[in-house]
């Protein structure tokens, strides 16, 4: 039986069809008989879970209130804290480490009444697009053998889409959320940035990095956002801004269509039935000459890792968990903690941030990455005073093979293209998974700062036109 979306489980639950209790059980035997082939948990709170849905159904039987999200089911990604759980970044320097407190996101959904089930493998320190940078080993794709399942988000997106939980937390520093949602044929969201605190996010990259939702349907997700969405004064750049409830409302009207070479036969396809669909429904669609996309994949490498490098300085050993044993000097319990607790891309990145922050090359690299991102900005903010919302495609490819992209880091980072672009400019960008493809092919929704309920309308409509699922279809999983 396949396990019923968060707000059909409410309603029996409601009813007294069915228990939150049953739905966890069910979760729980799912993750037992597929996780160890699928490695997207890292750990599973059984009892913790089974614990909360049971005094929820107590309430219930009470007749007292249910919160919003009571008895919702969901992972967190190995980067976001929950207060004394393990917290790793699927880094072995974080070997042993237990989080003192819970983020923000984390804290507003158990507050909503949601049962964390467990832990979600990711790539380390959120770096990487297919979960193969995972110290603990990469994630395999839930329903393609052999394949992977996007990253670094990816035990996040497995675990959703193999039927371990209703919802699954992701971050997104340039596509993490939405490239994994994508190959697993899910929804998930990158909120603007400062819409949801970062506070209690392991940081990769601060001005880019967003918390957000991965769902297999787009009211789980809204309802997870909208929880945890808001101004938090522990994160400096949370957004003021009051979070609108969303409420069912007419599609946007202009949508600009932006696209490159280079996309693989079958996402060509698929967008361009896209295209014509949303053409022949009468909304106005028209394709934008996009001059930047040399630009993106450069840009965004270039700043994401100086940020890094400033950011993993504090991981030396000392102050949390990894510690070379026996070293004869400070310098070099530094230095063999650092070689022996981070893994090889983080590394390699640490070594592109420090080498495009150095004094001779900042100038060059740094600082001109900073105004391309400034032009980019701009132009986009020029975008949204000519269309309402703009369509891109997520990834050029469906999910590729494990190893398939590893011995070649440029090509991994190639991935990125489509995705990169939000992070840069700070914009809302919602994944959308298009239906009745052969293999799982999403797209993109861009929309203006803060105008995420747009996005959540302008998905709808998609499925108003069959282009994309509405209400839960599964996704093939057996
Ligand atoms: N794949 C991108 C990278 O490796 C994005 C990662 C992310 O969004 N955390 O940097």
């Amino acid at each position: 039986m396949k396990a019923l979306s968060y707000p059909a489980l409410r309603r029996a639950v409601l009813e007294g069809a069915t228990t939150f209790r049953a739905a966890v059980e069910e979760f729980l035997e799912t993750i037992e008989r597929r996780n160890p082939q699928l490695n997207a948990l890292l750990e599973v709170y059984a009892e913790e879970a089974r614990e909360a849905a049971t005094q929820w159904d107590a309430a219930q039987r009470r007749g007292a209130p249910l919160p919003p999200l009571a008895g919702l089911v969901y992972v967190h990604k190995d980067n976001i804290a929950y207060a004394n759980h393990r917290l790793s970044a699927a880094s072995r320097i974080l070997e042993g480490f237990v989080a003192p407190y819970s983020a923000t996101a984390v804290e507003r959904l158990q507050a909503a009444g949601a049962i964390c089930i467990g832990r979600a493998n990711c790539d380390e320190f959120a770096m990487g697009s297919s979960n193969e940078n995972s110290a603990y080993g990469p994630v395999q794709h839930p329903f393609l053998e052999g394949y992977v399942p996007g990253g670094s988000s990816g035990g996040s997106a497995a675990a959703v889409a193999a039927g371990f939980c209703h919802l699954a937390l992701g971050s997104d520093t340039g596509g993490s959320i939405r490239q994994p949602a994508a190959f697993c044929g899910l929804y998930g969201l990158k909120p603007t940035y400062g819409r949801i605190s970062r506070y209690g996010l392991i940081a990769y990259a601060s001005s880019f990095d967003q918390i957000g939702p991965i769902a297999r349907t787009l009211e789980e997700l809204i309802l997870a956002y909208t929880h945890m969405a808001g101004f938090d004064p522990r994160d400096a750049t949370s957004a003021q801004r009051p979070v609108e409830p969303y409420t069912p409302s007419p599609p946007p009207r202009r949508w600009g269509w932006l696209t490159a070479a280079g996309l693989s036969p079958l996402i060509e396809e698929a967008l361009q039935n896209l295209y014509k669909t949303l053409s022949d429904a009468g909304y106005e669609v028209e394709t934008i000459d996009f001059p930047y996309w040399d630009y993106l994949v450069p840009t965004y490498y270039i700043l994401t890792t100086a940020e890094a490098s400033s950011n993993l300085a504090r991981y030396d050993g000392v102050r949390y968990g990894y510690r070379a044993q026996n070293a004869a000097s400070l310098a070099e319990l530094y230095a063999r903690s650092r070689s022996e607790g981070f893994g090889r891309e983080v590394k390699r990145r640490i070594l592109l941030g420090t080498f495009v922050l150095s004094s001779g090359y900042y100038e060059a690299y740094y600082t001109k990455a900073q105004k391309v991102r400034r032009l980019l900005y701009n132009f986009t903010e020029d975008l949204f005073s000519r269309y309402d919302v703009l369509l891109i495609p997520t990834s050029a490819t469906p999910p590729f093979r494990l190893q398939e992209k590893t011995t070649d880091p440029i090509q991994m980072y190639l991935s990125d293209l489509f995705t990169v672009y939000a992070n840069l400019t700070g914009h809302p960008a919602l994944q959308v998974p298009l239906s009745g493809t052969p293999l799982p092919v999403g797209v993109q929704i861009l929309g203006p700062l803060f105008a995420e309920n747009r996005l959540f309308a302008a998905a709808y409509a998609l499925g108003d036109l069959g282009v994309c699922p509405t209400a839960f279809v599964g996704t093939g999983v057996a």
